[in-house]
């Protein structure tokens, strides 16, 4: 008898590889044009390390593959509408892999957009609201393609920062944020730029959704859609690169995990219209944010990968105490307890909304989005506090640290004797601070901890949301009583 095989649609590390080098991108980086950032020698490793996280699917298929709901083929389970507990337990396992292969310092391995989308395509009620059908159906046709061809987005929220008093379209004069300036019949004309674009020079395609209220008026602001990342008049614009061209002993991190962020331009891009997800309408696109779960659906992903980056560091903490003995000072416990008590919360909050998830009305089982909210405000103060309790415990040994060239120079000896520590040799111990540094203070540790600021957008004002989405009624209830006890 014949064996009919299963398809699978999630890709190989070497799929995703090819599949960059087919898109010529125009990218630019500290004044290079870069078309193909696979053989890029600043670019490659973080493409490496993206690839490893593709393959990581195929090292645990019972975990991360399961049946497309479509046509039966295996697809990434993060692709996936969650419908069950089992569904959003299984996704979080996922989650915690794919970030523990980077320790967290990546933030936008390509789950992060998968969760968004699928989301998005479970609520497409929302985006078909006030006669957005056509767009609603785009958006879930373009899901469907994403999941298919596991495709890695990028994606671009926010209006670059030119005057935050004003609102979008009194930017630059309205020229500078991204704006509709024309139609044909088969597409949208936009002009104008995005920050960031994190992943840039890794991605397949480019996603534009809503990450800011618009005032009724400003229609032409009001987009949604995505692209492939070598349309033409689409440009990026990248930071200085990170990656540290030095042995991994070196630069553990850096040599392998710098993502990379880039301002986005698009010079009168052409946007077919199979592709535009929204197009004028300004309550959408505020409600396509707040009523499809996106928020406790992202949060469910970003968490995740913030427990395992403390874990991290939790360990981190504990390694290096150990190593110079500093362990048996209460007050190095303390810190160390403090750093432990950040990572429980988050795998606590972690649990907490997944126990609480619900049946939305699109029949998506959504996380419950409160401990996410509290822990929103909260996490971004956490990992730059992680960041100075791991300094405070490892203190000047961060600067003991000669590099691979001088272990194997002419000084190996006096560093095999001085650099010794009461728990390790010199070279464990310049390995572990070299890890903590490269995770704290290189230039990739100082933009890892700026991203957990703001990846989210802005902490101060996830803390304002917090106030407002919170149920005063139980709270005020108690207080009230108390009111009324007998004087
Ligand atoms: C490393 C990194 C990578 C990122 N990657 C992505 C990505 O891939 N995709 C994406 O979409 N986004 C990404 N972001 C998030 C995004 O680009 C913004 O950084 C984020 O939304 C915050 O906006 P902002 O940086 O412009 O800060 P601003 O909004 O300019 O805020 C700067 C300061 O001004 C204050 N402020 C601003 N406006 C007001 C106001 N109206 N009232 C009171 N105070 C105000 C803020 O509280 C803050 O303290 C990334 C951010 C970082 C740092």
């Amino acid at each position: 008898m014949k064996e009919t095989r299963t398809r699978i649609a999630a890709r190989t590390g070497a799929q995703y590889l090819e599949g960059l080098r087919a898109r010529k991108r125009e990218l630019w980086l500290n004044g290079e044009l870069v078309t193909d950032p696979v053989d890029h020698p600043l670019l490659a490793p973080a493409a490496r390390s993206i690839a490893r996280v593709y393959d990581l699917q195929h090292e645990h298929p019972d975990l991360f593959l399961a049946p497309s709901p479509d046509d039966g083929a295996l697809v990434n389970i993060t692709h996936l509408i969650p419908r069950s507990r089992e569904d959003l337990e299984r996704r979080r396992r996922a989650f915690e892999i794919v970030a523990a292969a980077t320790v967290g310092m990546m933030g936008r391995t390509p789950d992060y957009l998968n969760v968004t989308f699928a989301c998005f395509a479970g609520r497409a009620d929302v985006w078909a609201r006030r006669g957005n059908e056509r767009g609603a159906e785009n958006l879930v046709r373009y899901q469907r393609y994403l999941r298919d061809n596991d495709l890695c987005l990028t994606h671009a929220l926010i209006n670059p920062q030119v005057d935050r008093s004003k609102p979008e379209a009194e930017q630059g004069g309205g020229e500078v944020s991204l704006h509709k300036v024309g139609e044909t019949a088969d597409a949208i004309i936009v002009r104008g730029a995005r920050m960031l674009a994190t992943l840039a020079p890794y991605a397949d395609e480019l996603a534009i959704y809503p990450g800011s209220d618009l005032r009724p008026g400003d229609t032409k602001y009001a987009l949604s859609f995505a692209i492939p990342m070598d349309t033409p008049g689409l440009r990026f614009i990248c930071r200085d690169s990170f990656t540290k061209l030095r042995p991994h002993f070196d630069y553990p991190l850096s040599s392998r995990f710098d993502e990379m962020d880039a301002i986005v331009i698009f010079d009168d891009v052409a946007v077919p219209k199979d592709r535009v997800f929204l197009d004028g309408d300004t309550i959408g696109y505020s409600e396509v944010i707040t009523d499809t779960g996106w928020r406790a659906h992202i949060m469910h992903q970003a968490f995740t990968r913030a427990y395992v980056k403390l874990s991290f560091a939790f360990g981190l903490g504990h390694l290096l105490a150990q190593t110079t003995g500093v362990v048996r000072f209460d007050h190095i416990q303390e810190k160390l307890g403090e750093l432990w008590t950040m990572v429980e919360l988050t795998r606590s909050a972690i649990l907490a909304a997944e126990a609480g998830a619900t049946l939305d009305e699109g029949g998506v089982l959504c996380p419950d989005q409160r401990p996410f909210v509290a822990l929103r405000a909260t996490l971004p103060k956490w990992m730059a506090r992680a960041n100075e309790l791991l300094q405070l415990i490892g203190g000047g040994g961060f600067m003991l640290t000669p590099s691979h060239a001088d272990f194997h120079g002419p000084r190996a000896r006096d560093i095999a004797k001085y650099l010794q520590a009461a728990n390790a040799d010199a070279e464990q111990r310049v390995r572990l601070f070299r890890l903590a540094w490269d995770y704290l203070g290189s230039d990739l540790g100082g933009r890892s901890e700026l991203y957990e600021r703001f990846y989210l957008s802005d902490p101060w004002r996830m803390t304002v949301l917090a106030y407002q989405l919170a149920d005063k009624s139980w709270p005020s209830e108690v207080v009230r009583r108390v009111l009324e006890w007998e004087d």
